[in-house]
């Protein structure tokens, strides 16, 4: 199908554009410069310095020479690909067409996916296994809201809406993708890019998909980025240590035998041993933990009898825990548990404790934000890094990050001097669409900075908690 078949013809022309006729041929990307000699490491040919002459290291001007080429004939088709899929959310798991579609642009590339066994989601490599390999990952799922926007690209699945960005992720992954798709057929890339699409990350748990996949098997370092409508376009928000939190849900259930108000001795009073439980366990954890994990307790959901003289045999307490530190984070559901029976025993009631799991907290590695600012300094400028504030809301990249050193970084995606307040998970949610090209130079930069590296990553750095990139 041509991209104008995609996208419902001149409705979904982006930014009003001149459009080509056609696909713009993704699929040729391969055969670009792939019969040409290698000028240098990390260099297009047919971009060689005018003097000629081989070129010793990844310059910052040869590499936006390359990706000013790349996105002059790619740019328009990856904004088209961004609109179908905005146009066609699909929820976690259901992500079949949009699987469908990153498919066949990597096919068309010369390129080899492979989808995960539960149908959704991919992930394919590019370039030789022998060096190091680094992942750059997108998230491919849309969020159960209805799109409330007035535009051509509007969603036309009643209910879903591509509010999170995710359709711009999975956009810019791919264009990176292709432009290193470029490199790795010139001989130029010094490893191996795994791009991985992982569905489900709203749901959450996509990640461990990934992973119980062997998608981060082998993978030295990964990156993400996530649009955030806050910072500007040509802006990319980055920060070491925590970035997102942790959250889980916890669900305690109080029981005891029931009686009459007039002889609470008699029986366990039950209300009363709920609402200790309710002010105690937040209490109580806030002085078990390290007050810089973070860590929170906060219920959402208390209830418990029926009528004013009856003391009940049953009572919930529902609420999340959220926290910024993974050891904390990983030590909270036995805390939890043990504070919980010690308090309703002291009432003589009987209590038990779900404690769901949500994503760990996204911790990023030192070395891996460091690669993200050296990479938008050389491709967006030197004042493009800006420093991003921890947010307590969770992010499933958080799963590869406790396996493998990487960061997560917002790339700005606001209009520059729009004044309007727009944020994630809201119907009216959009971006300022030339954030697209933006991501791909910062991907594709930052992959080729991980891989010229060279070393394999060792041990984790330290990280400074509290460090501002
Ligand atoms: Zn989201
Ligand atoms: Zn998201």
């Amino acid at each position: 199908m041509s991209e104008r078949e995609d996208t419902d013809g001149e409705s979904a022309s982006p930014s009003g554009s001149e459009q080509t006729t056609g696909r713009t041929p993704f699929g040729s990307a391969m055969a670009q410069g792939a019969h040409m000699t290698t000028p240098g490491p990390g260099v297009m040919p047919g971009l060689e310095p005018s003097g000629g002459g081989p070129v010793a290291a990844l310059g910052g001007e040869q590499l936006q020479l390359q990706l000013d080429s790349f996105l002059a004939r790619h740019e328009d088709a990856l904004k088209l690909f961004r609109r179908d899929l905005h146009m066609h959310p699909e929820l976690g798991y259901a992500e079949h067409r949009t699987t469908q579609r990153i498919v066949e642009r990597l096919t068309e590339a010369g390129l080899r996916p492979q989808v995960l066994p539960r149908g959704t989601g991919l992930f394919c490599d590019i370039g030789p296994e022998d060096g190091p390999t680094v992942a750059l990952r997108a998230d491919i799922d849309a969020l159960p809201l209805q799109d409330e926007k007035d535009v051509p690209y509007k969603s036309t699945v009643p209910g879903v809406a591509h509010a999170c960005g995710h359709d711009v992720h999975t956009t810019m992954v791919l264009g990176a993708g292709l432009f290193l798709a470029q490199q790795a057929a010139a001989g130029l890339l010094p490893g191996r890019v795994r791009l991985l699409f992982q569905p489900a990350e709203e749901t959450p748990g996509g990640a461990l998909d990934v992973m119980a996949a062997g998608g981060i098997c082998g993978v030295d370092r990964a990156f993400a980025l996530h649009c955030d409508p806050r910072i500007e376009v040509g802006q990319l928000g980055l920060r070491t240590g925590p970035i997102t939190a942790a959250c889980d849900k916890v669900y305690v259930k109080v029981t005891g035998p029931g009686g009459h108000t007039a002889r609470p001795h008699l029986t366990a009073d039950l209300v009363y041993a709920l609402a200790k439980i309710v002010t105690e366990l937040p209490a109580a954890l806030s002085r078990r933990v390290d007050p810089r994990s973070s860590l929170s307790l906060v219920w959402g959901r208390v209830s418990a009898g029926s009528v004013a003289n009856a003391i009940p045999d049953d009572g919930i307490a529902e609420g999340t825990v959220r926290c910024l530190d993974d050891e904390a984070w990983h030590r909270a559901p036995e805390m939890m548990k043990s504070l919980l029976q010690s308090v309703a025993a002291a009432y003589d009631v009987e209590a038990s404790l779900e404690y769901v799991r949500g994503v760990p907290p996204t911790v990023n590695e030192a070395t891996s934000v460091q690669m993200f600012r050296d990479a938008s300094a050389q491709v967006l400028g030197e004042e493009a890094a800006v420093p991003t504030p921890q947010s307590l809301g969770g992010e499933d990249f958080g799963w590869y990050l406790e396996s493998i050193p990487g960061a997560l970084a917002r790339l700005g995606v606001r209009e520059p001097g729009s004044s309007g307040e727009y944020d994630l998970h809201r119907g009216d949610f959009d971006v300022d669409e030339s954030c697209i090209a933006a991501g791909v130079r910062v991907l594709a930069a930052t992959a080729l900075t991980a891989l010229w590296d060279g070393n394999r990553p060792g041990d984790q750095e330290p990280m400074e908690g509290a460090a501002i990139a």
